[in-house]
């Protein structure tokens, strides 16, 4: 039997659950076309309109919290409370973007010698939206709340291994009332994805995922001069500061870590510790990590979920093997969990150099790299040793100095005392390999319009 590379494949039994057929090219022409006509009454619509659709899509995401969350769960594995948390969390999203737009994208009156002038902010037409796995309805919400309110439509690309997330967002917006072709998913694998940004019908790409796919969508738009905007990998680091209180440090960051079996672009992937807090640091992640349930993720006392697949529980394991090889110390873990399931123990990682990859590499899964540092300067280095520049924590008491060394830092977010959140006024996104341009706020939703000057004498 030959598998469709679309399917659900549950990754706590590892089961075909279900296989959908890729689509033909000419029916994605078709639903592209579909797209452009529906941006031509769409971009038109009056923003009170757009926002009741769009309220609508919040108050029935919020209505089947708990079928969408096991849904997520059963597709890539997550946690169901932090699947229901998360369908919880794209609601409010398109509730404040349904609220906020109108006044975000109001006429901006310019200072000019004589007349006046202004930009008004106008909608471009069909976006490719290209979206990961790891928050499949989160990344749907924010990258749509925003340019569905601004105007746009949109046809959406989902990772393969969790077709009926797709699926239902794309149902969810039908039963919100959003008219046929303002919204839809495309049943494509990502290889495919190069020839669609071809289109002359799509104006612009905006993607979340890995930098090979990143950079094989931004070379297609700008083989056709269309924008793009990349929110892609991290390797976030957590610099906790002297005057820190060790037992919360240890506390958010593994919990940070362990959150959605690590696979989060934003994860505390490195934490760097002060040399003479290290011991005891150490010692205090140990005990955390021996609390740590691995097991079923619709089970309520689970807090390490399996990964998403097969594939990347292996991926993760031989990063942590190449790692022990070029002599890291595994502290904890390293291993497969021995039962069915795309499980990896929870890992902790020390005495990591430059000289390993893992120093400047990406693991995504329950992976936790501790290190040490003499001077502020010393943990700077460090965090700033990556290609990556996505989010960061700086962890201490003293709120002043840790702002100041959240400055140092060479990312697009930092946060002080808490892991690199979400929510839904702020933005999100990041800088060197980690991709251009934010999604939300009024950095993302200037994206994908066109700030028009309209000068008048
Ligand atoms: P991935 O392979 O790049 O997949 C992401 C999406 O891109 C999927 O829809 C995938 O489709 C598609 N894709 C794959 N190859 C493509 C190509 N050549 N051209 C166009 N699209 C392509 O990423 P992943 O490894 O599954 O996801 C994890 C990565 O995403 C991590 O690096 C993580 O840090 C990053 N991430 C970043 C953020 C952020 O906001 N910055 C958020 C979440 C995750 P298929 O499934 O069909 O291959």
């Amino acid at each position: 039997v030959k598998h469709s590379p679309i399917k659900t494949v549950n990754p706590f039994t590892n089961e075909i659950v279900k296989e959908f057929d890729v689509m033909k090219p000419a029916q994605i022409a078709s639903i592209i076309d579909k797209a452009d006509e529906a941006f031509k009454s769409w971009k038109n619509t009056p923003f009170s309109e757009r926002a009741k659709i769009i309220h609508k899509v919040a108050t029935i995401m919020r209505e089947r919290k708990e079928a969408l969350g096991a849904l997520a769960t059963l597709e890539m594995g997550k946690l169901l409370a932090e699947s229901i948390y998360e369908v919880e969390l794209s609601a409010d999203i398109f509730d404040y973007y349904a609220e906020h737009a109108e006044k975000f994208l109001a006429d901006h009156p310019l200072d000019v010698k004589h007349g006046d002038a202004f930009l008004s902010y106008e909608p471009i037409g069909v976006l490719l939206s290209v979206q990961p796995w790891n928050f499949p309805y989160y990344q749907i919400t924010r990258s749509a709340a925003s340019n569905l309110m601004a105007g746009n439509t949109m046809v959406l690309k989902h990772a393969s291994n969790i077709p009926q997330c797709a699926q239902i967002m794309e149902d969810i917006f039908k039963d919100a009332g959003l008219p046929n072709g303002v919204y839809t998913n495309l049943f494509v694998p990502g290889k495919d994805v190069e020839a669609i940004v071809s289109n002359p019908k799509i104006k612009a790409v905006t993607l979340t995922g890995s930098k090979p796919a990143g950079a094989s969508i931004t070379a297609a738009a700008g083989a056709n001069v269309k924008k793009a905007t990349l929110e892609l990998g991290g390797s976030d680091p957590f610099v906790v500061l002297e005057d820190a209180d060790v037992s919360e440090a240890v506390e958010v960051s593994v919990a940070g870590r362990m959150w959605n079996a690590g696979q989060v672009c934003v994860s505390p992937k490195r934490v760097i510790v002060p040399a003479k807090m290290y011991d005891e640091f150490l010692a205090k992640t140990k005990e955390a990590f021996s609390k740590l349930v691995v097991g079923n993720p619709m089970d309520a006392t689970t807090n390490v979920a399996p990964l998403c697949t097969e594939k990347a529980a292996e991926d993760v394991v031989s990063q942590i093997q190449k790692a022990a090889e070029q002599g890291a110390t595994i502290a904890l873990g390293g291993k497969r969990v021995k039962r069915t399931g795309a499980f990896v123990e929870p890992t902790l990682i020390t005495d990591i150099t430059p000289k390993m990859d893992a120093y400047f590499e990406e693991i995504f899964g329950p992976v936790f790299m501790l290190y040490q540092y003499k001077d502020v300067d010393e943990a700077i280095e460090i965090a700033n040793a990556t290609e990556f520049g996505l989010g960061g924590t700086v962890f201490g008491k003293d709120t002043k100095k840790a702002v100041e060394v959240a400055r140092r830092i060479d990312t697009g977010m930092v946060y002080i005392n808490h892991v690199t959140g979400i929510a839904p006024e702020l933005p999100f996104g990041g800088t060197k390999e980690s991709g251009f341009g934010r999604e939300q706020s009024i950095a993302g939703i200037f994206e994908f319009v066109n700030a028009k000057l309209i000068r008048t004498t």
